[in-house]
């Protein structure tokens, strides 16, 4: 018996891919930029509402091609603008993704798996484990879907890639969303509106140095030590901070851009007056800047989020040291949309069934 291969996903493919697979079926190349345009632009969702295309290419279309959208289980509004929206993708799980007006600009945070691996201390969708990879398709179709609900698609809007997951232990299918997502016939998104943030995964720090479409960078300190950060981020244990740091000196930036630290603040884990000053001799030698994010607390995170006084205690000696220090307004705190707080439960699999995947 032979296995009948699924069919390849209009949504999962770059242009160029896109250009082969219809030369090889006989097809002009240039159609794929209208399949961009209706798949991008007017977000269609259906490859005979096509209707530029002859109907005998959107037959071929149809028959080679599935074109697979999240759909759009619930939306929550928060008092302060901010949206969460929970997808339902194609196999039946579910993941978040929020979208932040103006901070200044108006930002969409992006999903990049389903629960992630890397168990950070204080985070929730790290209580999830790690479910599955998202495909690029899914990654980029959430922009597609967040556009379309929110009547942005021919408005700016930024992408931070800091919903649930780990961007660099997905690496391929991240980068591949980023291409499509920055391509002229779709929706044409500046690399400088992009900032994906990760816990620093070196060899893919790497890697990311030498991409073609090149995100702004965030990464999530969150301790000056090993010891300190060993205990909050589990790899620190593999790669730890001065290899972090050592990699963010050599990460290529263009002039104007800065490499964010992000530092979420417990009160009497990593607040004090001493880590403060640890911390702004750490990042000295980068072209960075420090975002404090103090602790958004939720039901089974041990930490406690500090004081008011505490924070701007922390971020003046930063400040005084003369590094670039913001604190981040937590947003949509009501509706769970805030940091750290996108955890999907659902009649899936136990917590103990989805600990099991990563280990
Ligand atoms: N995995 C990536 C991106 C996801 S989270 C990363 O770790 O960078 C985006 C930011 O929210 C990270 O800096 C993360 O550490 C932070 N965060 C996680 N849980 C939080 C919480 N409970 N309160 C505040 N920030 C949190």
């Amino acid at each position: 018996m032979t296995a009948v291969e699924p069919r390849p996903d209009l949504a999962d493919l770059e242009r160029p891919a896109l250009e082969s697979a219809l030369d090889a079926r006989g097809h002009k190349r240039f159609h794929a930029r209208q399949i961009f345009r209706w798949i991008y632009k007017h977000g269609v969702t259906d490859i005979d509402a096509m209707t530029d295309l002859s109907r005998e290419l959107r037959a071929t279309l149809s028959r080679d091609f599935a074109l697979t959208t999240p759909a759009l289980a619930h939306r929550d509004i928060s008092a302060d603008g901010t949206q969460k929206f929970l997808l339902r993708l194609a196999d039946g799980r579910y993941i978040e993704s929020v979208f932040i007006p103006d901070t200044p600009a108006n930002t969409f945070c992006i999903s990049t798996q389903v629960g992630c691996a890397m168990a950070c201390a204080f985070c929730l969708t790290g209580k999830m484990g790690l479910v599955r990879n998202l495909t690029a398709g899914e990654i980029a179709g959430q922009v597609r879907v967040l556009a379309g609900a929110l009547d942005m698609r021919d408005k700016k809007f930024n992408i931070v890639l800091m919903g649930m997951g780990e961007p660099l232990h997905n690496y391929d299918e991240t980068m591949r969303a980023l291409r499509i997502l920055a391509d002229e016939h779709g929706f044409g998104l500046s690399a400088r509106r992009i900032t994906l943030s990760s816990v620093g995964l070196l060899p893919a720090l790497e890697r990311l140095a030498r991409e073609p479409v090149m995100p702004n960078l965030a990464i999530s300190l969150h301790a000056p030590t090993d010891l300190q950060r060993g205990e909050l981020v589990p790899i620190n244990k593999k790669y730890g901070v001065a290899e972090i740091i050592a990699a963010c000196k050599r990460f290529p930036l263009n002039r104007r851009s800065r490499i964010t630290f992000e530092y979420v603040l417990l009160a009497g884990v990593n607040d004090s007056p001493q880590d403060a000053r640890k911390l702004a001799k750490l990042v000295a030698g980068v072209k960075s800047k420090v975002n404090l994010i103090p602790l958004n607390a939720a039901a089974g995170i041990p930490f406690e989020r500090p004081s008011d006084e505490a924070i701007d205690r922390f971020a003046k000696i930063v400040a005084d040291h003369g590094v670039t220090v913001s604190v981040r307004k937590s947003r949509g705190r009501d509706i769970r949309a805030a940091c750290g707080q996108l955890i999907v439960e659902g009649p899936k699999k136990s917590a103990a069934q989805q600990l099991a995947v990563v280990m």
